[in-house]
């Protein structure tokens, strides 16, 4: 398990949904922006994860602390 902390940027996402897709039991969809996300310690898997939805969210609205 991991400490590291995601937040996602309410300002800046616009809920284009590459993060699902990517890390789908860290971020959730729900009635447009911003995404939710699951606040508690993730596994590696998951971290990892949420680096590759970071690289890939246009609106660079994610960030990963830890
Ligand atoms: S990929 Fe970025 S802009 Fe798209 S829903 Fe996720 S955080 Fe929001």
């Amino acid at each position: 398990m991991s400490e590291s902390a995601v937040e996602v940027d309410a300002h800046r996402c616009e809920a284009i949904g590459f993060c699902v897709q990517v890390a789908p039991t860290v971020f959730t969809l729900v009635d447009g922006p911003p995404v939710s996300v699951a606040s508690r310690e993730l596994s590696d898997d998951e971290v990892d994860a949420v680096a590759e939805a970071q690289d890939l969210c246009p609106a660079q609205a994610i960030l990963l602390r830890g």
